[in-house]
């Protein structure tokens, strides 16, 4: 729904900023360059507006979009739309006015300082190249923290490209164009304002790790506790950003990292199983009880709120948290169900949680947990799956796991008969 009406309101304003220009009635080649110049700079900074909208990251919103995953991808559509649209934007209207001349191409470019909203353009255009270039697959998987800290040149970016916008913008009937960007960007300073002012005072709740229980060298689960008087309201499966307080950190003081609940929502604790992914996961696993962390969230939805009849989750690693504390909150609620989890590890050793999630399993009714061994049996395979989930296609499935399990299930799943619209994915990638 949320998408849906993200790409509207953007095709809405192709088609009014087009049908503005055509109603201009452009006779020749160098008029329509220069409308299509002027539609593409219109359409480009709606959608960068609509990007920074969208990155507010207020809990709850993002069910609107099918989950923070899929609101951050429409995110990045928008942004990559924009900078293609924002780049092809001087590039037509100087080739509208290289007919008159390269003198008036490079002119119109280039004025003399003084005329700075030109100038301001510029600069929008490429602090938005500087901040959106690591975010293309070309330049390779871009370091967490160094693309955080080049996002911020987002704000003078979007700054800019209004000043240049709010001096040009006459394309229009009226004041349309005056009108449309201060609607957008009171949207967009709405977001940044939540997020960086707003979020922190009001939206991140305070808990205190009460216990930490070494699960494996590599992975720990933290028990919370609140800290405040507000707890957090969510449902099974959903994530959270967390940021631990312990000055003994070696690293991620105060940075915050997205983490699954493995709790059920009737705990009066929160629970996070934590796998050294990298600095911050690592440095976490020796966290101190007693230590304060901040929690905003909740966010996800991985499992819809009308419940399948048939399911099938296939967990992979430490993808197995949302389906852990699924599987706690259906022991809670003590219902019969039709539930087969495929627990996909390398080995018995690395299979956490196993034991918890058998002894899950002998008390309600209907839940079967299947692990894989991928060293003993290779990788998962239609085999397998026939032979230990004969109604496969019944079903519907819910997959969170590493990039390449994500893939495979859906691939096997697919060819097994089950819609694409019948199987969910959880990512804990959110770049
Ligand atoms: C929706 C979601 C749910 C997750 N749930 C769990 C869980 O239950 N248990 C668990 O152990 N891990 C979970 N993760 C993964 C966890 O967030 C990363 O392992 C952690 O952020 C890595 O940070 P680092 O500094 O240790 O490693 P780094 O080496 O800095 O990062 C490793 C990778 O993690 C990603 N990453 C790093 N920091 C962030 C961040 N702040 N926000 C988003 N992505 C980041 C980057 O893509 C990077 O490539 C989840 C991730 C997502 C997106």
């Amino acid at each position: 729904m949320g998408i849906v009406a993200i790409w509207t309101a953007v095709i809405m304003a192709a088609v009014i900023a087009l049908a503005a220009l055509v109603s201009a009635k452009p006779a020749g080649g160098v008029e329509i360059l220069d409308a299509l110049g002027r539609a593409t700079g219109i359409v480009g900074l709606v959608m960068l507006l609509l990007a920074a909208a969208l990155s507010a990251r207020v809990p709850g919103f993002d069910r609107w979009f099918g989950g923070l995953t899929r609101l951050w991808k429409t995110h990045h559509r928008l942004g990559a739309g924009s900078l293609i649209l924002l780049l092809l934007h001087p590039v037509l209207l100087s080739l509208a006015r290289a007919g008159s001349g390269p003198d008036a191409a490079v002119q119109l470019l280039f004025p003399p300082l003084s005329n700075w909203p030109i100038w301001a353009g510029w600069a929008g255009l490429l602090l938005m190249m500087a901040f959106l270039a690591p975010s293309f697959s070309f330049f390779g998987q871009p370091d967490y923290r160094r693309w955080k800290l080049l996002h911020r040149l987002a704000g003078p970016a979007v700054i800019l490209a209004l000043v240049h916008a709010w001096q040009y913008g006459r394309t229009l009937p009226g004041d349309a164009d005056k009108w449309l960007w201060l609607v957008l960007a009171a949207l967009s300073v709405g977001a940044v304002a939540w997020r960086f002012v707003f979020s922190r005072r009001i939206g991140r709740l305070r808990y205190r790790v009460e216990h930490v229980t070494a699960v494996a060298n590599n992975l720990v689960e933290l028990v919370l506790e609140p800290a405040g008087r507000r707890r957090l309201k969510y449902d099974a499966g959903q994530f959270v950003y967390m940021a631990p307080f312990d000055r003994e950190l070696s690293a991620g003081y105060g940075e915050e990292h997205p983490y699954t609940l493995s709790s059920s929502p009737d705990e009066d604790v929160l629970r996070v199983a934590i796998k050294d992914l990298g600095d911050a996961s690592r440095a976490i696993q020796t966290i101190r009880p007693g230590s304060r962390v901040t929690i905003e969230g909740p966010y996800g939805k991985f499992f819809p709120d009308r419940e399948p009849q048939k399911q099938l989750w296939i967990a992979g690693g430490i993808g197995i948290t949302p389906f852990l504390g699924r599987a706690r909150h259906l022991l809670a609620r003590n219902r019969s169900v039709d539930i087969r989890l495929v627990y996909c590890v390398q080995d018995e050793a690395r299979a956490r949680f196993l034991d918890e999630l058998h002894a899950i399993a002998e008390r309600i009714k209907g839940f079967e947990v299947i692990p894989h061994f991928f060293y003993r049996q290779g990788p998962l395979d239609e085999e397998f799956l026939d032979k230990r989930v004969p109604d496969l296609s019944e079903r519907e499935a819910f997959v969170c796991g590493p990039p390449g399990l994500n893939a495979l299930a859906r691939r096997l799943l697919i060819g097994a008969g089950i819609g694409r619209k019948r199987i969910r994915t959880e990512e804990f990638e959110l770049l």
